[in-house]
């Protein structure tokens, strides 16, 4: 329970205590004043709980989208170890994907600038300038690498 429904609460009982004092004594002006204490009180404990419960819904919704993100993070993480980091042609370097047995994802090369920046992009044969056999990046020229 947060603080101010706690303070709210504890507001509310102690007006109620006030009536139920009033009520003792047989004194209708301290019965109707304690009874209109009583009743701000409680809308103070409603507008607590409101903003308690609105809280909570904000925290869900952030609990939910990362979750989500962790969940994400992980699958990239989970893709990424299929990879590994490759010399195509000297000093040239493309990430081979590791196929398994039962894998229908073919042998590839995908571009480890991209990688590293969270993008998947998989590398296409080709020439580039004139200069071939080269691996080009989906996503940039400026990632070709020469192959052999
Ligand atoms: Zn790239």
């Amino acid at each position: 329970m947060s603080v101010e429904i706690i303070g709210a609460v504890q507001a509310a009982r102690t007006a109620f205590g006030l009536v139920k004092t009033a009520i003792e004594a047989r004194d209708d002006s301290k019965v109707k004043a304690a009874l209109v204490d009583m009743g701000e009180r409680l809308m103070d404990v409603t507008m607590a709980g409101t903003e308690a419960a609105s809280k909570l819904s904000s925290a869900t919704m952030e609990l939910h989208e990362l979750r989500q993100k962790l969940r994400d993070a992980e699958a990239r993480q989970q893709e990424r170890e299929r990879y590994v980091l490759t010399e195509v042609a000297k000093g040239a370097y493309a990430l081979r994907f590791q196929t398994r047995e039962d894998d229908v994802t073919p042998a590839h090369y995908a571009c480890q600038v991209c990688m590293d920046s969270g993008h998947r992009s998989v590398m296409q044969a080709g020439e580039l300038f004139g200069v071939s056999p080269v691996l080009l990046c989906p996503r940039s020229k400026e990632h070709t690498v020469a192959a052999s």
